[in-house]
């Protein structure tokens, strides 16, 4: 079964693990935006700079460079056995741009899957995020029980500069004001599908998969 899909839904709404979840599922391949941009910091070029710029303010990046970064990845992408797409696009002319790149590409969406999830929890859930600076993993200090270290390699833990709370206050108001109106457009597109994304992540994943499943029949 191939699908094409967008996660929707505020950060910290849970769209990466279940993303990750769909993946294992429908082996489809997975671009995260988030990951994206982190990886056009890391080359260090003026791209990365600008990009660096946004975020850590808590700044949607501007659509011209989103546009930018997910054009080069779609030649890819279509040629894979369906896709996950998770945070993007998080604007109207970035939905209108990603919808023409398809048609030209003579693909479509699947639908896109909204996870809904209360504003406290959001901003519960990513304030208490810390990555590895060594390997990478991340965390919620929820679950760590021996202090903020990586239970893998014993590094103390980082918080990322776009998670502290100030940053995720801007993150979840600028969702509010840019990002959420799409809601309506894939609506009027009879694209949307609605999820309660509270819960563990195996709960919202079976949530999910009894949503998607008229839409694959
Ligand atoms: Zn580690």
């Amino acid at each position: 079964m191939v699908i094409r899909l967008v996660l929707f839904g505020a950060p910290g709404a849970g769209k990466g693990t279940q993303a990750a979840l769909l993946k294992e599922h429908f082996g489809a391949l997975h671009i995260s935006t988030g990951d994206l941009f982190r990886r056009a910091m890391k080359e260090k070029s003026t791209l990365g700079d600008q990009v660096r710029s946004y975020m850590d303010l808590g700044f949607l990046v501007p659509d011209e460079i989103v546009m930018n970064l997910v054009r080069k990845e779609l030649v890819d992408v279509v040629k894979e056995n369906g896709f996950l797409f998770d945070g993007f696009p998080r604007t109207i002319p970035q939905a209108e741009n990603f919808e023409q790149a398809l048609s030209e590409m003579h693909h479509s969406l699947t639908a896109v899957v909204s996870l809904e999830v209360e504003q406290d929890l959001l901003v519960r859930r990513i304030s208490g995020r810390r990555v590895c600076p060594k390997c990478s993993a991340l965390y919620h200090v929820d679950s760590l029980s021996h202090g903020e270290v990586c239970p893998t390699d014993q590094s103390p833990l980082e918080q990322r500069k776009d998670d502290a709370e100030e940053a995720v206050k801007t993150r979840l108001k600028t969702f509010a004001l840019q990002t959420l109106p799409l809601k309506e457009y894939y609506r009027e597109k009879k694209l949307l599908l609605q999820i309660d994304g509270s819960g563990t992540p195996a709960a919202v994943f079976a949530r999910l998969l009894s949503v998607l499943q008229p839409v694959l029949d």
